[in-house]
């Protein structure tokens, strides 16, 4: 029981046998916490219906803790804040500073959906109202109140809360959370998403602390990722090649984290000589934006990139990338005939400028289509994977004659066995495990890992389920 004698649980609300649409809510000493409270992803209007539909008041929320700025845990907070939330909106700085960039963007992407389908809704329809405009996006964002990692904050009161360098994206925490009650203390960590052993820049995980409830991710419960060690030489390879045959690599990529990680990878292979020539064009204002605020924040950095950018401040290669902003410069690109890269959003190839870059060189053999992110079905990005011959962008159908390479090493996400690194030097001091954030399959497969390892009570909820710490 917690101090005012209501129950101390937690309802899993989103990311719950799935990837997106982070959000969990925690009931202690009768204040309620929001965990994340991210975009659902999906169907169109399946997913229109899930995040403008809160399962709970916003109103009655007193807090909400955010573990990082990647959109599918931080993606619903200005609709969350218009539906009534009022409270306070902790996370580290460097998050804080993410999640303004990133949402303004996303409301900038809603108001322009709804335009889009106003302009083609059929007579007597009522009218599409953005999910979130940007006037939302601004106002949630000074509800934000930054704490950095290792220095514990209060939430609510008697809740503790305190982040853990996650090691995922620039920012990202592990959230644990210490509750007082009337008579006892109990403990909750929310792992968020959990990085990985050795990717650059950012920091490996901190260890994980062990609780009564551990909360934690499962992407990739599943899966052995191809070692870091060999990104920089299977990247070399594809540019050497491509450029070798005069072609241009096309790289889809999310504007945040992965962007940046090849970027960071390209600019060492320059600087040691492996690479020479290499124009490089980073087509999205928001990667910019986003990479603005990546050296804004050495604090997140590892020692080697703390090092690396002591010696050198161009670490993300003002000097060598080029980053386009106007729509103009966007199209110039295509008039290049000289081999370059271009790294451009959306990562799945749904929408955004690769498209247009997809248009103009995806029926030329010399060219390169480099995709480093998982492609979810039925979207451009998988049809790539899959080397269908023909795929259709925009309104026209066009035949697949650039190679396509395939390097899933990117991936910012724990495998099993950094899962299992990171979440057995704690097994025996964990009470209930809950896994979230993962398709069933993946996370059954942790699980069954995390029982080997001697963990107990390892449930995967449904999108509603509870767990009661204390009644
Ligand atoms: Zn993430």
């Amino acid at each position: 029981m917690s101090a005012n004698g209501s129950p101390l649980q937690v309802t899993f609300w989103g990311a719950a046998r799935t990837v997106t649409g982070s959000m969990h809510l925690v009931d202690a000493n009768g204040h309620q916490i929001l965990l994340d409270c991210g975009f659902y992803q999906g169907k169109r209007s399946e997913a229109r219906q899930r995040n403008s539909t809160f399962p709970f008041r916003p109103g009655d929320i007193h807090a909400l803790v955010l573990s990082h700025a990647h959109i599918d845990h931080s993606g619903n907070i200005p609709n969350l804040v218009r539906q009534g939330f009022h409270g306070p909106i902790y996370c580290t700085p460097a998050t804080h500073d993410l999640t303004a960039v990133m949402l303004a963007d996303s409301a900038k992407i809603q108001e322009e959906d709804a335009e889009f389908l106003n302009r083609h809704r059929p007579k007597g329809e009522r009218p599409i109202e953005p999910l979130y405009t940007r006037e939302d996006a601004r106002r949630c964002v000074t509800q934000f109140y930054s704490i950095p990692y290792d220095r514990p904050g209060e939430v609510t009161p008697g809740v503790q809360v305190r982040f853990l360098d996650a090691g995922h994206l620039l920012g990202s925490a592990i959230v644990a959370l210490r509750i007082q009650s009337a008579s006892q203390e109990h403990t909750i960590t929310f792992t968020g998403d959990l990085g990985r052993r050795g990717l650059p820049i950012l920091r490996d995980p901190a260890p994980v602390p062990p609780a009564e409830l551990l909360i934690s991710e499962s992407t990739y419960g599943g899966k052995t990722h191809p070692p870091v060690g060999e990104l920089a030489g299977g990247l070399e390879d594809v540019v050497q090649r491509t450029f070798n045959r005069g072609g241009k690599i096309l790289i889809p990529a999310f504007s945040l984290g992965r962007t940046q990680t090849v970027i960071y990878y390209l600019h060492q292979l320059i600087l040691s000589g492996r690479l020479k020539n290499v124009p490089i064009f980073v087509d999205s204002p928001l990667a910019a934006e986003a990479t603005e605020v990546f050296r804004l924040h050495p604090e997140c950095f590892d020692e080697v990139t703390a090092k690396l950018l002591a010696d050198d401040p161009d670490l993300f290669g003002r000097k060598l990338v080029y980053y386009t902003r106007s729509v103009e410069e966007s199209k110039q690109l295509n008039g290049r005939k000289e081999s370059c890269i271009i790294i451009s959003a959306s990562g799945m190839c749904e929408n955004g400028r690769i498209l247009h870059h997809l248009k103009h060189n995806i029926e030329n053999p010399a060219n390169t289509i480099l995709i480093i992110g998982y492609q979810a079905p039925d979207t451009v990005g998988y049809r790539l994977v899959q080397r269908q011959p023909k795929i259709r962008i925009f309104d026209g159908i066009y035949s697949l004659r650039a190679e396509v390479v395939v390097m899933n090493g990117f991936s910012s996400h724990a495998d099993q066995g950094d899962f299992m690194d990171f979440l057995g030097p704690i097994a025996g001091q964990v009470g209930k495990v809950r896994l979230v954030h993962g398709e069933v399959e993946q996370a059954e497969a942790l699980a069954k890992s995390l029982r080997d390892k001697g963990f107990k009570d390892v449930v995967i909820p449904a999108r509603g389920e509870k767990v009661v710490i204390s009644p």
